[in-house]
């Protein structure tokens, strides 16, 4: 029993594959596998302490790479916005994005 009338589609058209629709396996243009561990510990290698903490006058150990301006805000993937962050510093940076994104105060993807 169909539940929708049927749409128009102009002649030739064919729905997208799965891997070519934005949103389901492109989400950013993160690097991953070996460039992406290779970048990270490249970052983690120069800023061996947290930036944050660094300009609250605290020196501890950086665990994670941040971007500084968020991928997902349209940052972009080069050492430039990245920043090695300690684990705290990096969930409570994280945390305040989420709540701008759902405030809607950041527009996603510039
Ligand atoms: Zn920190």
């Amino acid at each position: 029993m169909p539940t929708q009338p049927p749409r128009y589609r102009p002649p030739g058209w064919k729905p997208a594959k799965p891997w070519e629709r934005p949103g389901l396996f492109v989400k950013d243009q993160r690097k991953r596998g070996r460039a992406g561990m290779r970048e990270r510990a490249q970052v983690l290698a120069e800023e061996p302490l947290c930036r944050l903490c660094l300009g609250k006058g605290l020196e501890v150990a950086s665990d994670v790479v941040d971007h500084i301006l968020p991928l997902a805000w349209g940052g972009s993937d080069d050492r430039s916005n990245k920043q090695g962050l300690c684990d705290p510093c990096h969930d409570a940076k994280s945390k305040a994005e989420r709540k701008l994104a759902r405030q809607r105060k950041i527009e996603v993807f510039d």
